[in-house]
């Protein structure tokens, strides 16, 4: 489809909108109707026409114009006309109204230190048009969050160390994550660097005066380091940080089929205080669909195992929409993990990235296609959840997802994983270390925030590493400005 953006600087905002109602279009954004060389089934014209928005969709349906009643205001006086113009042109209702962003609960909680829950929660549902049970997980999530991020002290931060290999790539993922056969040689020069880096990383927070309150080690999938990789990398940590502060270190153990006993005992010696066992599913032909080498069976015992060697704080992440799910195995994979009652369970719905597999070879599952279908999966497991002791305590979004939905963490009482709700909410800096990471340095006098990025493939990072510590000084000059400005 075209979108046309003529004489407004939305267009960014604009292509997500449109993502939103037509999730499987490619969205070719043009700035002057001449630019247009080939018909398109759709068009979405956007503009500023003597001082008023207008927006005008066509495609095979028929024609909405709608004109802005009033003057043109701001980016988000032509993002409802474009919503409700998108809305009547194709009767969807999406269950998150007109927000796009990412951060759904940052939103809402600054709403609402501004206006009170109440009035928050009648701009959530009136202004951005998000459904009432969306607004209820969102109310529901900000409270949980709540007593967290309350708790943030000026220069606190969190630390994440990225480990970006897994056995295999998943055929939904986009994340840099390489797979081990493709890899392997370069793992222990990048956690020899990666160990460097953490002690770097750890003298600039010293030199700042900087609090560490979560670990929190991701991928890719951290067990494909051996056991003797991890230990030397969590005793590093140790080392390097002063831990007195942290309260929660996380490792990610990801994928069933990386993790044995002896890295278990590794983290559990290390003294990991949380780790993740991501079934996704527990379906063997879906695990097979998305190119996982494991079955569920194999997701259980290592559960089970981690359970038995004393882990009091699992989480399992599952994802609503993979293809070949149906809503009934997907219900029966709630139960099972129900069944093995994790401490904490994060739901996904899938995101369909463009450098997926999934994507390009152009596979669409059936609960992408069917936003019903995926929202009456998310429905079943908000309830089941819910009714086993759970609450929603983060939430983020994504484009091009099943249905439009979120993802969410769920916590018993007491076990919410504090880093997720920091690195979400944006509440306080994270420090990163390790391929992909990126550090968000929080001004702790304003919503400002500033992203160093480190390089994104483990190649990179091996044969640029000097670069990585030559950006890490930007810790500290950030900092000092954010200290002048309040002195
Ligand atoms: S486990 Fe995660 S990071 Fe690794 S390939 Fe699968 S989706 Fe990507």
């Amino acid at each position: 489809m075209y979108l046309f953006v003529i004489d407004h600087p939305y267009h960014y905002e604009a292509e997500n909108l449109c993502r939103v109602f037509f999730p499987f279009d490619k969205v070719v954004t043009l700035h002057a109707l001449q630019d247009a060389d080939e018909p398109q089934a759709r068009t979405v014209y956007t503009a500023l026409e003597a001082g008023r928005y207008v927006v005008r969709i066509h495609d095979e349906s028929g024609e909405t114009v709608r004109p802005s009643p009033q003057a043109a205001e701001d980016e988000y006086g032509l993002m409802a006309l474009l919503f409700s113009a998108l809305r009547d042109h194709t009767g969807k209702l999406p269950r998150w109204g007109m927000l796009t962003g990412i951060h759904p609960i940052k939103l809402l909680r600054q709403l609402t230190e501004r206006y009170g829950a109440a009035e928050a929660n009648r701009l959530f549902r009136e202004k951005y048009f998000v459904s009432e049970e969306k607004a209820s997980l969102a109310a529901r999530t900000l409270q949980a969050q709540t007593p967290v991020t309350a708790d943030v002290g000026e220069n606190d931060y969190s630390l994440y160390i990225s480990v970006p290999f897994c056995p295999t790539r998943c055929a939904y993922c986009s994340f840099v994550s390489q797979s081990v056969e493709k890899t392997k040689k370069q793992i222990p020069q990048y956690h020899a660097l990666l160990l460097q880096e953490i002690k770097a990383t750890a003298q600039c927070a010293k030199s700042l005066g900087l609090r560490l309150r979560a670990v929190y080690v991701g991928g890719g999938t951290p067990t494909t380091f051996s056991a003797e990789q991890l230990r030397t990398m969590i005793q590093t940590v140790r080392d390097a940080f002063d831990l007195s502060a942290c309260t929660e270190f996380t490792v990610e153990a990801g994928r069933p089929d990386t993790i044995d006993r002896e890295k278990l005992l590794a983290l559990l010696e290390g003294g990991i205080t949380r780790i993740s066992i991501n079934p996704q599913t527990l379906q063997d032909n879906v695990l097979r669909n998305i190119g996982r080498r494991h079955t569920a069976q194999q997701t259980v015992e290592t559960f089970q195992l981690a359970r038995d060697m004393g882990f009091t704080n699992i989480n399992m992440d599952l994802i609503v929409g993979l293809p070949g799910d149906t809503y009934e195995s997907f219900c029966d994979t709630i139960e099972q993990v129900i069944r093995l009652d994790p401490e904490n369970v994060t739901v996904h719905a899938l995101a369909l990235k463009r450098s997926s597999r999934i994507t390009q070879s152009g596979e669409v599952n059936r609960a992408h296609a069917d936003a019903a279908l995926a929202d009456r999966m998310m429905a079943y497991a908000e309830k089941r959840l819910t009714e086993h002791g759970l609450t929603p305590y983060y939430l983020y979004r994504q484009s091009r997802m099943a249905g439009n939905l979120e993802n969410t963490g769920w916590a018993k009482p007491g076990y919410v994983c504090a880093y997720n709700i920091f690195t979400m909410d944006e509440t306080e800096t994270v420090l990163a270390c390790g391929a992909g990471g990126v550090s968000k340095l929080k001004d702790p006098y304003s919503e400002d925030l500033t992203r160093i990025f480190n390089f994104k493939y483990s190649y990179e990072y091996i044969s640029r590493y000097g670069e990585i510590l030559e950006r890490k000084e930007g810790i500290g000059k950030r900092y000092e400005q954010f200290r002048k400005r309040i002195c």
